[in-house]
């Protein structure tokens, strides 16, 4: 990517959008004064509960819909006082898998390149169509093309242009595995060759697994804003399992009532030990239940997982809210 990139490729300041009453419809106060900066090469997941606003957002910076208030910098350009260059700077892969029928895969994306004005000689038509696995469907009836296959062109189209900033809005949804897999594999390369990808997705294994920034936004408001591995460190709470030598039919008193420590015995009558981290520590845990006459054979510890973390911090923002 070239040597003057900016620090952030998006950098939104106190965005806010009312979308107007209609009828019996209240006017709705969909971003609330959202502040997100997406540092230049990151893989950026923006992740809320349905109604959040993630979608409002996605349609702000991709055009499509007018903010009402806050500013928004694409690539370094202001999209109000750069607008062409702010829009020539992100690709957007819709959610909706629309495609125009009368288009074959290579026309759609001529057209596509055509609109951003990029000269013939600088198409990238052809590389795009092969790396995303459609260069044998160039031609072909769009109708013809499946569910993944039009995934995969709207991405090439939203590439058309060379934008140095991808959204992709839900891109996986209803999309097998192994074409997730495929997807995604793609979506790392071209972060390694400097593109900085903006994702949304339901599936908080993938943003776990696929992100190393995580924004989350409820009702129109930012709640959580770091490093991928500072908001899994945020969670106290750790899971220590306790295989004894002889399975447990019932959990010894001893465990029981310990601050901090929520004890249960599995179904295979193993130990499962939910401590705070700040409260108990897993050697104290481990010493207590040697003394409570349990013969330890194996001890396994997990992290809770993103998913946990995002359902604590939406329901303690509902609550305070
Ligand atoms: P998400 O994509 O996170 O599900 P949206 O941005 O679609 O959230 O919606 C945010 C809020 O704005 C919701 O309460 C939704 O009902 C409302 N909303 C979205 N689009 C419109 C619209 N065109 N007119 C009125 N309200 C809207």
């Amino acid at each position: 990517m070239s040597t003057d990139a900016p620090d952030l490729a998006l950098d939104i300041r106190d965005l806010r959008k009312t979308y107007a009453g209609r009828g019996d419809a209240p006017a709705k106060d969909a971003l609330k004064g959202v502040t997100l900066g997406v540092p230049v090469g990151s893989i950026f997941g923006l992740l809320g509960p349905n109604g959040a606003g993630k979608s409002t957002l996605i349609n702000i910076l991709a055009g499509l819909v007018n903010k009402s208030s806050g500013s928004v910098r694409i690539w370094g350009f202001d999209q109000d006082a750069n607008p062409r260059m702010s829009r020539a700077s992100i690709g957007v892969v819709p959610q909706e898998l629309h495609l125009d029928p009368f288009f074959t895969p290579r026309e759609a994306m001529e057209i596509q390149a055509g609109l951003y004005g990029v000269a013939a000689g600088e198409r990238r038509t052809d590389e795009l169509l092969a790396a995303l696995g459609l260069a044998d469907k160039a031609t072909a009836h769009a109708r013809s093309l499946s569910g993944g296959m039009k995934r995969r062109l709207l991405i090439g189209k939203a590439l058309a242009h060379s934008p140095p900033v991808l959204i992709l809005d839900e891109p996986t949804a209803g999309v097998d595995i192994e074409l997730r897999q495929q997807l995604w594999a793609y979506v790392r390369q071209l972060n390694e060759q400097g593109v900085t990808i903006i994702l949304t997705t339901h599936y908080l294994e993938e943003a776990e697994e696929m992100c190393d920034r995580i924004a989350i936004i409820n009702h129109g408001e930012v709640i959580a804003n770091e490093p991928k591995a500072d908001l899994l460190g945020r969670l106290d709470r750790k899971t220590v399992t306790i295989t004894p030598a002889e399975a447990l039919t019932a959990l010894p008193p001893a465990l029981s009532g310990q601050e901090g420590v929520e004890a249960e015995v599995t179904r295979h009558g193993a130990l499962a030990l939910t401590y705070s981290r700040s409260k108990a520590s897993l050697g104290g845990l481990l010493d207590l239940v040697r003394t409570s006459g349990i013969d330890i054979q194996d001890v396994t510890t997990s992290e809770a997982g993103l998913e946990k973390i995002f359902l604590d911090l939406i329901h303690s923002d509902d609550d305070a809210g």
